[in-house]
């Protein structure tokens, strides 16, 4: 049910007093004990981190007070003790933040405006734990707009925006979370959220699946009441695919993190938008003219080698399929083998998803001040575990950029050691995490008032139509016009005039269907396959057609 990366170890009559330890987070915490350390570490990579974004930075320092969260007493403006954040002072602060993050999620506010009549959510009673950011409260409360209660947790502990949830915590959300959690605060923020009087939850929205586990654990006669779970990470689908597989899912579950649009955001456009930031914040170098190779021309490497062939690099890149080549090669971009360039290029990315792409070998052939870094999942791409010799000396320059040097003064400068750059050294675009939020949301109302019996205990990918409704909401953004189809024209295609317009394997026309299979060879076959919703339902736009009919009206 766990996975390796993180170990819990829990004390048998402790209670939610349990000892558990974050193997990758403690060892990030405590490699930087100072206060700036500490605000460093809202990007510091772990387990669900890193397969889920937050794009946490926060503004205000609220470090300077040491008191735990636990010990103070605090209420809200209408006298309201059910919450625990950092200080609820900083409330006005991180309402300017979530008003930010408003303008850049339209989808959300547009549900919002569609549920002034109806609320979809109305009874729904949502726990959740995610990331607490500004993008994070926008879908709190849209899901509150939307009729349902909430109350939430944080599921990371290093992530969570103080001024965020005060602001949260204001206006009546109860928000159990603050930055720098310990372990026992992070469960025992998780059970405020689930052991309540006289409030059950009946809808759970988990990023990572601790929530989940900790219900399991538990409270497991609470999923007599639960309607399903939706789920965004990796990790937590994986759970949720191994309790399936144990027979020991007994709640229906959406696996957002699949769902076509996240994946193409996730990957192209977002590391488009992110590889600049990320070198920039590290290392403070111009672009323009600099030699850069870039391992993979995935969706990943395209999204790469795009901006940095927008800011004047000289980009070069290599690949083994040669279909991707080619898609190279018709971009404009020289395809070359690793050992062809190493010598002379100031800045190395990989994106392949692979293993060993970047050796000590080449690692000994790079020049003086060259960059290396991984934008792929796992730091497996570059061998930095064969930089670790005695003949090497480290030299920690800032937080997340080691210098690696050799005996003869040469050094090479190593992001994030190994790691995904963007995620552990930049943020993520609110945009990006607007489709999330959107498809969380959508899925939340699907699960919530679907038919008795549509839903089994199972895993559910989200159908195309479910996407292609995300995407038409953020359209309006751009003042985008969309084509309809004529009926003649959808005759001739065989189409839905209202969608879907592709079918579910379209996803790996896209190319992300080698990360999907990839994927799920991490996975022990669930018990049951994966069951595309449409094969189920046909996916509705969950607000009622009477609203969409007054809008034209008011159009
Ligand atoms: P992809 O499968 O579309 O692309 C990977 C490419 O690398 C493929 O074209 C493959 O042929 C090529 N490749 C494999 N081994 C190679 C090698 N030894 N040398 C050169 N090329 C090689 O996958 P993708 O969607 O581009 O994702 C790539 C990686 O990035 C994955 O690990 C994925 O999980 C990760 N990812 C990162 C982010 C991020 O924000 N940094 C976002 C999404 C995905």
């Amino acid at each position: 049910m766990l996975s390796n990366k993180k170990k819990y170890i829990v004390n048998g009559n402790s209670g939610i007093k349990a000892q558990i330890q974050f193997a990758d987070q403690k060892q990030e915490f405590n490699k930087r004990p100072t206060k700036i350390g500490r605000r460093s570490l809202s990007r510091s990579i772990s387990q669900s981190s890193t397969d889920s974004y937050s794009s946490a930075a926060s503004y205000t320092d609220s470090s300077d007070d040491e008191t735990s969260p636990r010990d103070k007493q605090q209420k809200n403006s209408k006298g309201s003790s059910d919450f625990c954040v950092k200080n609820i002072k900083q409330a006005e602060f991180g309402r300017r933040e979530i008003e930010i993050a408003e303008q850049e999620m339209p989808a959300l506010m547009a549900l919002r405006k569609r549920a002034q009549g109806e609320k979809p959510l109305a009874g729904a009673k949502i726990v959740g734990c995610t990331h607490i950011t500004a993008q994070t409260a926008v879908l709190m409360e849209t899901l509150g707009a939307l009729g349902a209660q909430c109350r939430w947790a944080a599921c990371n502990i290093y992530s969570t925006l103080n001024e965020v949830a005060a602001a949260l915590a204001e206006s009546g959300f109860p928000v159990f979370a603050w930055k720098g959690e310990s372990e026992d605060d992070f469960w025992w923020c998780i059970d405020r959220c689930v052991n309540v009087e006289g409030w059950q939850p009946n809808m759970i929205l988990d990023d990572g699946g601790d929530l989940t586990h900790w219900i399991y654990k538990k409270y497991p006669n609470m999923f007599k009441k639960i309607k399903g779970i939706v789920e965004e990470s990796v990790t937590g689908v994986h759970r949720l695919y191994q309790l399936s597989k144990a027979g020991k899912l007994c709640v229906p579950a959406m696996n957002v993190n699949d769902s076509v649009t996240k994946q193409k955001f996730d990957n192209l456009y977002c590391c488009r938008e992110s590889i600049l930031d990320g070198l920039k914040r590290t290392t403070d170098m111009m672009f323009g003219g600099k030699q850069v190779v870039v391992c993979g021309y995935g969706e990943v490497g395209k999204g790469c080698c795009a901006a940095l062939k927008a800011m004047g690099s000289i980009v070069y890149v290599t690949e083994i399929d040669p279909i991707c080549a080619l898609q190279a090669c018709m971009d404009g971009f020289r395809l070359v083998k690793l050992n062809e360039v190493i010598r002379q290029v100031d800045i190395v990315i990989t994106c392949t998803g692979n293993k060993n792409v970047v050796t000590r070998e080449h690692l000994d052939r790079m020049k003086n001040s060259c960059i290396v870094c991984n934008m792929g999942h796992s730091n497996t791409e570059i061998d930095v575990a064969s930089l670790r010799t005695p003949e090497l000396t480290w030299e920690r320059v800032r937080s997340q950029v080691d210098h690696v040097i050799w005996p003869d003064g040469k050094r090479i400068v190593l992001l994030a050691e190994g790691r995904l750059l963007n995620l552990s050294c930049s943020t993520v675009p609110t945009f990006v995490l607007s489709i999330t939020a959107t498809t969380q949301a959508l899925a939340l109302i699907e699960l919530y008032n679907a038919p008795e019996g549509r839903y089994k205990q199972d895993v559910y990918l989200l159908p195309k139509k479910m996407d292609e409704y995300v995407a038409s909401l953020h359209l309006p953004t751009f003042d985008a016009h969309l084509t309809e189809l004529t009926d003649e024209q959808a005759k001739y295609l065989g189409l839905n005039k209202n969608g879907p317009f592709k079918p579910n394997y379209y996803r790996e026309i896209l190319g992300i269907f080698t990360d999907v299979k990839k994927h799920h060879k991490y996975l022990p076959s669930p018990s049951t396959p994966e069951k595309s919703l449409s094969t189920c339902c046909t996916f509705r736009d969950p607000m009622s057609s009477t609203i969409k009919k007054k809008e034209a009206q008011a159009s």
